[in-house]
């Protein structure tokens, strides 16, 4: 079984361990490694990048399989039972895990408003979440966004705590006095991690609600 790092540990930036499958195919060379730090795209969030013994990977999921497995695709072949170190970019990583995490705030205080999720981007330059709109017609958007961005401001002021627990072999991410989801991303381990956090657009059309939000890591 493929040990997956980056679920328990956001800021594990590199690790070195064994190659345990290879291979090449579509994509070119790929590679398995027991530990693995690399996020694979998913749940709206990008994947990591980085590389193995200081050659490019790309993380992707294998989907032929039951188990979670990630490989990495990479420039040149390596042999099972090889040790390398293999590493991330700490800067992209953090990235992505400030808009994750702040994605989870922004979505949960829009939903206690009674909109219901629909789907999250938590790209950069892109983050925003999208909601139905609901029946009760088109709703007062200047005061949507700043009743939503003043909780979510406060939020990280408060430095809620992010945390993560199971329910069968589903894993579940928290935040303090907020709402629990199913997600394979990476987080922060609380919210005083956020910092520059605003609204940048918030827009009704046709039932969808779009809210659109910046932010980085300390
Ligand atoms: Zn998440």
């Amino acid at each position: 079984m493929q040990r997956h790092i980056y679920l328990k540990d956001t800021y594990r930036f590199t690790v070195t361990t064994r190659v345990v499958d290879a291979g090449s195919g579509e994509l070119g060379y790929w590679l398995t490694l027991q530990d693995n730090i690399f996020h694979p795209q998913g749940g709206g969030q990008p994947s990591d990048v980085g590389t193995v013994d200081e050659t490019a990977a790309r993380p992707f999921k294998v989907p032929e399989t039951d188990e979670h497995v990630v490989r990495l695709s990479c420039e040149r072949p390596f042999t099972i039972g090889d040790e390398v170190t293999s590493a991330i970019d700490p800067e992209a990583r953090r990235r992505h895990a400030a808009l994750h995490t702040c994605g989870h705030v922004v979505d949960g205080f829009v939903r206690q408003l009674g909109f219901r999720h629909r789907v999250s981007n938590h790209f950069p330059g892109q983050a925003r979440i999208e909601f139905d709109a609901g029946e009760g017609g088109k709703p007062d958007l200047q005061q949507l966004a700043a009743t939503v961005e003043e909780r979510t401001r406060q939020a990280i002021e408060a430095d809620r705590k992010v945390y993560a627990t199971a329910q069968g072999d589903r894993r579940i991410i928290g935040i303090d006095g907020l709402q629990e989801d199913p997600c394979g991303g990476t987080h922060v381990s609380s919210l005083g991690q956020l910092t520059g956090f605003s609204l940048r657009s918030v827009k009704s059309k046709g039932g969808v609600l779009k809210v659109g939000y910046v932010v980085e890591h300390v």
